[in-house]
């Protein structure tokens, strides 16, 4: 296993069937070693430094019906919002004094219109030209994604969720398409925005062999970003008996991606924070090297309920960067506010 895990970190790639064995092993020294190497590859690139972004949750309307997800269109139970221009701005304007430079802006797809993301995006880039914009507000057709880098976006997250065609199926309605999301992907990296992907781990009928299937694609796709967090249950969705995914496998998920891609940014996620208390430092210390604090108006936060229990208060919250400080330095990390572009 040992071995494997040096090659990885030299050639940055396996064979399938050796990813899919340092998914499946049991031996604790060999996952230990694996966080250590990919903690030192990360070190190598950043420093200490952990790049900190601004998470505004900009509205919870959404067409879609992803089976997995708390703010799909179905669901009754939520109480639906949206963000004015005004008070995104305010929110940004919050998170810069606070030391942020990048905004990341998410939303359900059917939150704001095209015209408006527009404006907003124009606003953002005059009013702070010195800051990253990051959209992650799912698919559109590409003159919409070429219209938004105009504006001035530079980043686009979209995770491909799942990359087999069965599993994609078993997480979404017909009316979604997996070759649509990949197609999007292709057209966000060539417009030329800095480009996210990644998956959810452990969502329903995922196979340890679906996991090598993502792992191949991510290599082929080469992103400047790359999310990963467990899936969580939502109470009010089809998935709501479902088992969370494991914490420890998308550790070891973050980790291989770490020796993949020396330089991706990698957020520890706030699913993985929502498992584990200390899923944040746990996450830097396999690899991570980005947090997204939540900078939305706080009496909106409930609302953005992906999943149940989600974590959007203490060091998950742009408010509370003090205690996010302290979480860090405990480990030897500190907050950098570059805007920590992908070189
Ligand atoms: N609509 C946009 C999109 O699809 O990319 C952005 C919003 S979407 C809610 C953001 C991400 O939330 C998804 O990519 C998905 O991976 C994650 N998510 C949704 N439901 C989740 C759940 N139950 N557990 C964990 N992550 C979840």
């Amino acid at each position: 296993m040992m071995i494997w895990i040096d090659k990885l970190r030299r050639d940055h790639a396996l064979a399938p069937d050796e990813y899919r064995q340092l998914l499946a092993t049991t031996d604790t020294d060999a996952v230990e070693y694996l966080h250590r190497q990919a903690r030192e590859v990360a070190l190598r690139q950043f420093g200490h430094d952990i790049y900190i972004r601004g998470l505004i949750e900009v509205g919870n309307r959404c067409r879609n019906n992803c089976y997995y997800c708390g703010i799909r269109a179905a669901n009754m139970s939520v109480a639906r919002y949206e963000l004015t221009k005004e008070q995104i701005l305010t929110s940004c304007r919050e998170g810069y004094k606070l030391g942020f430079r990048t905004f990341v802006l998410q939303g359900g797809e059917k939150s704001g219109s095209y015209a408006m993301w527009e404006d907003v995006v124009s606003e953002i880039r005059l009013a702070y030209p010195d800051c990253a914009i990051t959209l992650s507000l799912g698919e559109m057709t590409r003159s919409e994604y070429e219209g938004l880098f105009r504006a001035g976006a530079n980043r686009y997250l979209l995770r491909h969720e799942t990359y087999n065609a069965d599993h994609y199926r078993r997480l979404h309605p017909e009316s979604m398409s997996r070759e649509h999301r990949l197609q999007c992907l292709q057209w966000l990296k060539e417009t030329g925005y800095q480009t996210g992907t990644g998956i959810m781990v452990g969502s329903p009928g995922q196979t340890l062999d679906h996991l090598v299937e993502d792992i191949c694609f991510i290599r082929r796709f080469q992103p400047q970003m790359i999310g990963i967090g467990p899936f969580i249950p939502q109470h009010d969705t089809p998935f709501r008996d479902c088992r969370p995914g494991s914490a420890d496998l998308t550790l070891r998920l973050l980790s291989i991606f770490r020796l993949m891609f020396p330089s991706v940014l990698i957020p520890a996620t706030t699913a993985l924070s929502t498992l584990l208390p200390d899923g944040k430092a746990r996450g830097i210390l396999a690899g991570a090297n980005v947090v997204m604090p939540n900078l939305s108006p706080a009496a909106y936060r409930s609302s953005y309920a992906l999943y149940d229990n989600k974590a959007a208060m203490g060091t998950e919250a742009a408010e509370g960067l003090a205690l996010l400080k302290q979480e860090l330095d405990k480990i030897g990390y500190r907050i950098s506010t570059a805007r920590g572009d992908f070189k």
